[in-house]
């Protein structure tokens, strides 16, 4: 299929870009393509106006400046996984950009681009919601910075204003001695997860849990916290039975229904195993060996 007929402008400013948004409700913004252009021939997106980022000054910076790692709306997937500095503050956004779609896509889709298209399946979003994050949005009334929680409303869908474009990601770099984990099931390598799941967690000298961050997607309407999982284990000696015990109360977190790939009860029993390996293997990196 074609996509309909649409008017296309590229401004030069996020000025621009906002009184282009106001001008027309029904424009969209157009960053790297890869999840719009789809939709678009697929129709299932009909933008009366496509605002393309392409020309806007200033977008492909990224920064890591005071705990935050800053992530400009036109920095590719690839540039952030590649990036040594990123990596070396926060190491978990190398793992997880690995399983985001294809080095193809990923050297031209956005990394903000996936936080605002929004799917419930996808790595970028979880990563927001799991290092507590936030996005920068600048609408005609000005700027201001949503937190994770309250920007992923449902399935694609955020809380971003129709006339507010996000001009930046805001991750917080990963705190001094703790482990990170993250690991994914899907049908094929690149696929959107059917279960995935993060944990980053900080031990004392006797291994117990300081704090902990465990979150999964693929398994509800947004990427979530899986503060039941959370609770389990801080405080406690983080060991395989402790685990295997808070690994479990994750399936109270799996809301989404059976589709195709996957029954409800399987996605409950995927999301176990996920997030055992995930504590184990945090774990294992926080405590510099493995986990009795
Ligand atoms: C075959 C295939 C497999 C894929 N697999 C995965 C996967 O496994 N995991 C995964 O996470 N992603 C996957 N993707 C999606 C990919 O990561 C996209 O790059 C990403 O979702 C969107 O980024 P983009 O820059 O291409 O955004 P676009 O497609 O340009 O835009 C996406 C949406 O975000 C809006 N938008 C973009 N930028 C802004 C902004 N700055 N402010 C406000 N709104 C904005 C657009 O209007 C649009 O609604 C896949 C894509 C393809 C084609």
């Amino acid at each position: 299929m074609k996509p309909s007929l649409f008017d296309y402008c590229s401004p030069t400013s996020v000025g621009e870009v906002v009184a282009a948004l106001v001008a027309d409700p029904g424009a969209m913004i157009l960053a790297g393509g890869q999840s719009l252009v789809p939709a678009m021939n697929l129709r299932l997106a009909s933008p009366t106006r496509l605002i393309d980022l392409k020309n806007v000054a200033d977008l492909a910076d990224i920064q890591v400046d005071n705990g935050v790692i800053k992530i400009g709306a036109m920095v590719r997937h690839r540039d952030l996984e590649l990036n040594d500095e990123v990596y070396a503050a926060n190491p978990l956004i190398r793992k997880m950009m690995r399983f985001v779609a294809h080095v193809p896509i990923r050297n031209c889709g956005t990394v903000v681009g996936s936080l605002c298209h929004a799917d419930a399946a996808a790595e970028m979003p979880l990563l927001l919601v799991l290092t507590g994050g936030t996005v920068t949005a600048v609408g005609p009334d000005g700027s201001r910075d949503i937190a994770a929680k309250d920007f992923f409303q449902f399935h694609m869908t955020t809380s971003r204003a129709p006339d507010e474009m996000i001009v930046r990601a805001n991750i917080p770099v990963l705190a001094d001695g703790a482990g990170y984990a993250f690991h994914e099931f899907a049908r094929r390598q690149g696929d959107y997860a059917i279960a995935a799941a993060g944990a980053t967690v900080s031990l004392d000298g006797d291994n117990r849990v300081t704090r902990a961050r465990v979150g999964a997607c693929g398994v509800a309407s947004t990427p979530v916290l899986l503060e039941a999982v959370e609770q389990a284990i801080t405080g406690a000696q983080l060991s395989q039975s402790t685990i295997a015990d808070a690994a479990e109360k994750a399936k109270d977190a799996v809301t989404a229904p059976d589709d195709m790939h996957a029954s409800t009860g399987y996605r409950k029993h995927l999301l176990a195993g996920l997030v055992r390996r995930v504590l184990g293997e945090a774990g294992q990196r926080a405590a510099g060996g493995a986990i009795k």
